[in-house]
């Protein structure tokens, strides 16, 4: 009993955020936990169980309102991450991708752009790909070679990305290619549908895990994209990618977050009904202290994740090495759990 309230997720929230908290958790142990196996196993998108989510409100939790998202804050969407992941956290983590591109659509759009794609994403009726790395390009984005020339009214981009979540299975991609000189601000960002003349997808990776959510590579061969499309400035590109993927980073740590919180409680009660030597596991010291070090791992993670989320969301100078700090330290914590 001690454990449980000292991972408590739910400790020092408002009665709002416990109240949505609550709804995450209930849906995740619902509708995701009993299939996340059999996802996994048969390898299934599950596009019906997002969309069951995106009814309450988690298909663009920090988009705002008038485009259909909840209007919701970066902690807020930490806290329904970190409960929805509970219950299957490779679906999750997808849909936290999907809610950062909403939010970047939604960000840096125009009043046009936000009302064409926002509407149908926050309701899952269509989903989103965020396709930055390149076979050339992963941790040295800027470094990336998917050109875009500009022909009037159109771009024709040519190129292709690789590892990215949802490719093929998705609806909208959200594409950074460079349309200048070399470097971050050659680069622009550009919305893609699926459809498109000379869009592709390569084959399905084989992953060891995190079979719920396909990952191809996304080809562009004279794919002509209008103008209007393009989200931002010329050469404004990586600078939404990165501002993405600030919210991004918080997001994925929190999914890790949920993972151990479920693996803790699972470990705690497998202590409890498992006997050896005439009595429960849960009397042998050593054990004791692996789940005490488990919690004190999940609890410090937490900590600076919703720390970092506070950062993102005042706007703090220091919140994108937050949102690293957070990302590292929970990822690996929460693995170690
Ligand atoms: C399952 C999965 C899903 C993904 N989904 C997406 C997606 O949806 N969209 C998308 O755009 N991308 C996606 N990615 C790509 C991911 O973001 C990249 O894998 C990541 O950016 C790293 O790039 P890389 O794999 O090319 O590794 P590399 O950049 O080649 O790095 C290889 C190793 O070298 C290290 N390294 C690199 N540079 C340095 C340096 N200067 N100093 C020290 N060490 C260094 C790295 O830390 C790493 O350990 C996904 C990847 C995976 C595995």
């Amino acid at each position: 009993r001690g454990i449980a309230s000292c991972i408590d997720p739910s400790t020092g929230l408002t009665e709002e955020q416990k109240e949505f908290q609550k709804v995450a958790f209930d849906f995740a142990a619902k509708e995701m936990a009993p299939h996340m196996a059999e996802w996994d196993e048969k390898e299934i998108f599950p596009v019906e169980t997002m969309r069951k989510a995106a009814q309450l409100g988690f298909g663009g939790i920090y988009v705002k309102p008038d485009v259909g998202g909840s209007g919701l804050s970066r902690l807020d969407t930490s806290i329904i991450f970190e409960a929805l992941s509970t219950g299957c956290t490779s679906t999750t983590a997808y849909m936290s991708i999907h809610n950062m591109c909403v939010w970047m659509i939604d960000t840096f759009g125009s009043e046009e752009q936000r009302h064409k794609f926002c509407p149908s994403l926050c309701s899952m009726e269509k989903f989103a790909s965020y396709c930055l790395t390149e076979p050339g390009s992963g941790s040295d984005a800027a470094s990336l070679v998917t050109s875009a020339e500009r022909k009037g009214d159109t771009y024709i981009l040519n190129g292709s990305k690789a590892f990215i979540s949802g490719g093929g299975d998705t609806d909208v991609y959200v594409v950074m290619c460079r349309t200048g000189g070399p470097g971050p601000k050659g680069i622009s960002c550009l919305v893609l549908e699926k459809g498109t003349p000379g869009l592709s997808f390569g084959k399905k990776e084989k992953k060891v895990g995190w079979n719920s959510q396909p990952t191809r590579a996304v080809i562009f061969e004279d794919c002509a994209v209008p103008v209007d499309n393009r989200l931002g400035a010329e050469g404004q590109g990586f600078n939404i990618a990165m501002k993405g993927l600030n919210g991004g980073r918080i997001n994925i740590a929190s999914c890790s977050l949920g993972a151990a919180h479920a693996c803790v409680l699972l470990a705690q009660q497998h202590l409890t009904v498992r006997k050896q030597f005439g009595e429960p596991l849960a009397n042998n010291q050593y054990l004791q202290f692996r789940l005490a070090e488990m919690a004190t791992r999940l609890v410090a993670a937490r900590l600076l994740v919703r720390h970092a989320a506070r950062a993102l969301q005042e706007g703090r100078e220091d919140a994108a090495v937050l949102c690293s700090m957070a990302k590292l330290f929970a990822t690996d914590e929460c693995f170690g759990v």
